[in-house]
């Protein structure tokens, strides 16, 4: 997966607050149509540019280095605008920025209400998914290392671009199966694959989907081991 750099995301997320001010070329209309049209290239299966994320060791998250602050929020006509505003934070949210920053007094107490709903819409569009991972990432660490969120994410992607439900992958064809594989193997490190899961089922209570974390592992690894198993290309 290709990762975008602090510099490359911030020119992008800061395009849209620059525009508002007239600081930049962008008017409103050019800024929706810049972010409907991301929205849609992810519908058809681009999601490859995602912030890079590091450990926060205190508590073994992996934090994204770019953060979404929602103390000025794009606003008309005196109100947070909440249409310009709801696209923006889905923006960063399918590209892997997963630290909101809000308190009570930012927009007259409004900020906080707005970012709940906006996150919930575009968690809600992740939970639609053929597996309902949200990437939250609670699960983290495993102690075994697998990257059970960005092995869900890969299998997702490839599973809505094909029209899948979960568990219909034995219905691929050897070619959408190789596919699968050469997506996997570029975008999740061999040591964080799924074949590394024992089965110690710690993740599972920390699970908010109650996901059986990993039974779905076994599954994609088998389709991984039926696809050939071979080391993709990249
Ligand atoms: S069940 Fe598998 S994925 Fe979950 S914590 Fe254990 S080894 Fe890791
Ligand atoms: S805790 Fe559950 S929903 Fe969140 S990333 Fe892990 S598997 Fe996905």
């Amino acid at each position: 997966m290709k990762k975008m750099s602090r510099r490359t995301a911030l020119k992008v997320m800061g395009a849209g607050i620059l525009g508002l001010t007239g600081m930049a070329a962008w008017n409103r209309d050019q800024i929706i149509a810049f972010l409907d049209r991301d929205a849609a290239a992810h519908e058809a299966g681009d999601d490859s540019v995602q912030v890079k994320r590091r450990l926060y060791p205190s508590s073994g998250t992996e934090l994204s280095l770019l953060g979404f602050g929602a103390m000025r929020l794009p606003t008309r006509h005196g109100e947070i605008d909440e249409e310009l505003a709801q696209k923006m934070v889905d923006y960063a949210y399918r590209h892997g920025v997963n630290y909101y920053d809000t308190a009570y007094m930012y927009h007259g107490g409004e900020s906080e209400a707005f970012l709940g709903r906006a996150l919930a819409m575009s968690l809600g569009k992740s939970a639609g998914s053929a597996i309902d991972c949200t990437y939250c990432r609670y699960c983290d660490p495993c102690p075994y290392g697998v990257d059970i969120a960005g092995t869900f994410h890969v299998y997702n992607t490839w599973a809505e671009r094909l029209h899948l439900g979960e568990g219909e992958e034995a219905t691929a064809s050897d070619g959408e199966r190789t596919d699968f594989i050469r997506h996997y193997h570029n975008e999740v490190a061999k040591k964080a694959r799924a074949d590394m899961c024992i089965h110690c089922d710690e993740c599972l209570p920390k699970c908010p989907q109650h996901l059986p974390i990993p039974d779905l592992l076994a599954k994609i690894n088998q389709l991984a081991g039926a696809a050939g198993g071979k080391e993709a290309s990249t």
